[in-house]
């Protein structure tokens, strides 16, 4: 149902737009030579320039201009051969330098789209604004100490992708579509890991509402930093509704930045925005604008990996998946990978009904990541294979899945093992037909007064006897020639 909220006075429609952080994957920093990596003892990867000692200059880091243009061909998005780096002068304890290098003016890529699944199951097609190049600040710690504050500089200068969307965003579940596509495709290029709950990606909402039919955007507050999908979607919900509330009772509300509060579910003020700040952005007389080439943009792209919605399609074609199992099995890298590996020569969708079935059961059963599965997809793979050869039976290939799971080991070692193979010596499964039969005479004659229905009953009868290890098609053929005796 269109997302909408109903008020004494109307229909109010939300209008929201998502500014989304992602921390680069590199290993040194944007503009100097200090570790990236997330975590370290506090203050061990920071260089001169990230404490903002004098006499030092900013160096661009290659690696994350590469990792924006990549990010910005996932977003469908222009990129910008000439973009130029601005100074955002601010004064925060965290930033030592008294300003962030940024790109205001000219981004490093330009407009594209996403487009998501909205919550009447449609595609709704959200705009991008910008995609531009900056740095991180550090790290203030408030809660270390009664009354002092600490300051950890090692996220100070990592490269930032700030994504920036039009306020095409209606509803809640578009916005949570918009961030689980946009995690899973940075996740497939490798330009971001996308852990929102560690920091590297971070999500700025703009919520405003108007009454449906209005064109004009009334004024709009800005949740920030709010840092999980589910969370964005609550903020939303309840940022919206409270607009609406005061709307309705006649009352203003400043344009503000407010926090989200989880644990209360609630939305508080954090600071006005009434007098915005004035961040007198010029351009880094350190920093030449960056141009870039036709050439290499064009080998970056290139050399891009498949991408989920390329590779969905994909799926879809060539292997003749649904469009509901291509959708599940690309929505992160990983899991493309495993079905890819394990799919490799063998019937799709069989493999398909695998991973997504007993595999995902047990794997979430357990808490475990796909990519640390005890079933590796080639053993899976070979799962399969015992089965279309009609060497166990699918039921018994349940109890070998159960057991790989646990052992790691290969099937056909399991199956050899435990003597799982299928009973396909006609002469012992008659025997079995036969003494079945024997000790059923009434139900043998109700069949052949025409109850064909309980040869169905027989059929389990026999795979019963057999502990499964009867092929059900085998057993089927054969009681039909018993009965006709
Ligand atoms: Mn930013």
């Amino acid at each position: 149902m269109t997302y909408r909220i109903e008020g004494k006075t109307g229909t109010w429609e939300l209008v929201c737009g998502l500014e989304v952080h992602c921390e680069i994957i590199s290993n040194s920093k944007v503009f100097s030579g200090a570790s990236a990596e997330f975590g370290g003892e506090p203050n061990d990867h920071v260089a001169f320039l990230d404490a903002g000692f004098p006499g030092q200059l900013p160096v661009l880091n290659e690696k994350c201009v590469e990792q924006c243009i990549k990010t910005g061909f996932g977003l469908n998005a222009k990129i910008n051969k000439h973009s130029v780096f601005d100074r955002k002068n601010y004064f925060y304890g965290d930033l030592p330098t008294g300003y962030q290098i940024t790109q205001l003016f000219y981004p490093i890529v330009g407009e594209g789209y996403l487009d998501v699944t909205n919550e009447d199951g449609g595609i709704s097609r959200i705009g991008i604004e910008r995609l531009h190049l900056e740095q991180d600040a550090g790290k203030s710690i408030h809660d270390m100490h009664p009354t002092r504050s600490y300051l950890d500089f090692n996220r100070a200068g990592v490269g930032l992708m700030e994504i920036v969307s039009k306020p095409d965003v209606r509803s809640p579940e578009e916005a949570g579509d918009y961030l689980r596509k946009l995690r899973s495709i940075v996740r497939y290029l490798g330009t971001c890991d996308g852990n929102m709950d560690e920091g590297s990606m971070r999500c700025d909402i703009n919520v405003s509402v108007r009454k449906v039919g209005e064109t004009e955007f009334r004024h709009r507050v800005e949740i920030k930093n709010v840092n999980s999908v589910k969370f964005v979607m609550q903020a939303i919900d309840l940022e919206a509704h409270r607009q609406v509330e005061l709307y309705e009772a006649g009352q203003t509300f400043p344009q503000e930045t407010r926090l989200f509060d989880p644990e209360n579910m609630e939305t508080r003020s954090m600071r006005s925005k009434e007098n915005a700040l004035d961040y007198r952005y010029f351009p880094d007389p350190d920093l030449p604008p960056l141009d870039i080439t036709d050439e290499y943009i064009e080998n970056i792209r290139k050399n891009l990996p498949e991408l989920p919605e390329v590779k969905k399609a994909r799926f879809m074609d060539e292997l003749g998946l649904s469009e509901y199992d291509a959708r599940i099995l690309v929505s992160d890298r990983e899991t493309a990978l495993y079905f890819e590996t394990a799919a490799k020569g063998r019937d799709a969708k069989k493999v398909a009904n695998w991973v997504m079935g007993d595999l995902f059961a047990a794997l979430n059963r357990e808490y475990i990541a796909i990519e640390n599965s005890p079933v590796s997809p080639e053993n899976l793979g070979a799962l399969v294979d015992l089965i279309t050869d009609g060497t166990i039976s699918g039921k018994i290939a349940k109890e070998v899945f159960e057991i790989m799971f646990e052992t790691k080991k290969d099937p056909a070692a399991i199956v050899e093992e435990k003597g799982l193979k299928q009973v396909s010596d006609t002469g012992a499964i008659e025997k079995m037909i036969d003494e079945i039969l024997a000790a059923n005479p009434d139900k043998v004659a109700e069949i052949k007064a025409g109850k064909d229905k309980l040869k169905g009953w027989f059929v389990g009868q026999i795979m019963k006897a057999s502990q499964g290890k009867v092929n059900p098609a085998l057993a089927n053929q054969l009681l039909e020639q018993k009965l006709k005796n």
